[in-house]
């Protein structure tokens, strides 16, 4: 087998662990195989005929995994940020959703919307597609040719959708997701299926049970919503009498963590038992602190979840979330948990950069296996950024120059991007 090996040189930085970054300036990062070869000052006998590419100064960072967004709602991104969740679900996310019936509809929107993530921050995504196979596919086959790593699910919903978007019984529901996953079989190298139940609000029990035996018997992981919204969760104690909470209504039905691998994302007001579950069951918890501000949801108690050990990592939830940028999740992040501190809870202190880089490289990336890092051994995820633009009339360290690109950059500063080892721009 051909060796694919080549080195970037330039500013490197990356997580250590959650408290520390490491930076390593006029240094090699090595790629072999698509996978991390080890981070050098000098490059080692071994790798010294090997392909260089020299970025000068520019910093070279881990990729960013967007643990939790909605392809479809791109098109509409801000826009009815003035509303709440239930309101904006029923009045613009469902209507819009229900377009992707028309699959020359969803090739303009998604389109649009796998160019924007390809110039992204994004390396690896775990992605809501709607509950319309022929869209999901067509999202599918143009996430695989853009290069990134995702995971896409095919939404079900068989219940409190709109008449336009819902499907007709769990028996359907179930049926066409199984004709999804035998669909794609085989059809991708880099692009993954994920089961994905709206939310309870959205699943009868009876789909429930057939997401959990097509779980088993595929061995996919499961994404969806959890504790989100005060009115969300009081409809879920309804819908759900017999569930002791929200996350016991997925647990229910073998879709919460354990041996299913889980992303709920927000988890903005998970009960003391709930949390416990979620450590217990190792289940992954996607922060979108844009998309909580913006449709009024709260703040998750980050920090807690941090000291708990709990896998935290970052979400966009376009389009509850306008920007698609993990930069602007990362500020986000820091942002929302200061408000957090200073008018909720003082004794929890508010989320550091080091943090927040790392929930949103290795915290997110880790759901994909050894992703987010540089140590030896992890999958060559690369982002190149250049901040000559970002002027400063002062010596700043190495350190502050990745800070102000958290709060100051945009994709005019991604000059290059590599997942898995290829070189996507
Ligand atoms: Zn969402």
């Amino acid at each position: 087998m051909k060796k694919d090996l080549f080195a970037l040189k330039g500013t490197i930085c990356y997580s250590k662990n959650q408290k520390e970054l490491v930076f390593h300036e006029d240094s090699y990062v090595v790629c072999e195989n698509g996978l991390c070869a080890g981070v050098f000052s000098q490059l080692p006998d071994e790798y010294k005929s090997i392909p260089v590419e020299d970025m000068g100064d520019r910093l070279i960072i881990p990729g960013f995994t967007d643990l939790h967004l909605h392809a479809p709602q791109y098109a509409y991104r801000g826009t009815g940020m003035d509303l709440e969740l239930l309101d904006w679900l029923n009045t613009i996310t469902f209507p819009q959703e229900a377009r992707y019936a028309d699959l020359d509809y969803a090739k303009k929107a998604y389109s649009i919307f796998v160019d924007d993530l390809k110039h992204s921050f994004t390396t690896r995504a775990c992605i809501f597609a709607t509950l319309h196979r022929p869209a999901t596919e067509l999202l599918m086959d143009m996430l695989e040719e853009s290069g990134l790593a995702t995971m896409v699910g095919k939404v079900n919903m068989d219940r409190n959708g709109a008449p336009e978007l819902q499907e007709e019984s769990a028996q359907a529901s179930a049926q066409d997701t199984r004709q999804w996953l035998e669909e794609i079989k085989g059809r991708y190298c880099h692009t993954y299926p994920i089961l994905t139940p709206r939310f309870t609000p959205s699943c009868t029990d009876e789909l429930m049970t057939e997401l959990g035996k097509i779980q088993r018997e595929y061995h996919i992981p499961v994404q969806s919503h959890l504790s989100e919204n005060f009115g969300e969760i009081a409809w879920v104690k309804d819908l759900c009498p017999t569930s002791r909470f929200y996350g016991d209504a997925y647990d229910m039905f073998g879709l919460f963590g354990g041996a299913c691998p889980t992303i709920m994302a927000h988890c903005v007001h998970s009960t003391d038992e709930e949390i416990q579950m979620i450590k217990d069951q190792g289940v992954y918890i996607a922060h979108c602190p844009e998309s909580n501000t913006d449709i009024a949801s709260g703040i998750a108690p980050i920090r807690r979840y941090l000291d708990l050990g709990l896998h935290v990592g970052l979400g966009t939830d376009v389009a509850g979330g306008f920007s698609l940028s993990m930069f602007r999740a990362i500020a986000d992040t820091i942002q929302v948990s200061k408000l957090r501190w200073r008018l909720m809870d003082q004794s929890q202190a508010p989320v550091t950069l080091e943090e927040a880089f790392y929930m949103a490289t290795i915290g997110g990336g880790s759901f994909f296996g050894k992703a987010g890092s540089f140590e030896k051994g992890y999958e060559f995820d690369a982002l190149i950024l250049d901040d000559a633009g970002i002027r400063h009339p002062q010596e700043i360290s190495t350190r502050d120059r990745l800070e102000r690109l958290v709060y100051l950059s945009d994709d005019r500063n991604l000059v290059g991007k590599y997942v898995q080892g290829r070189k996507v721009i």
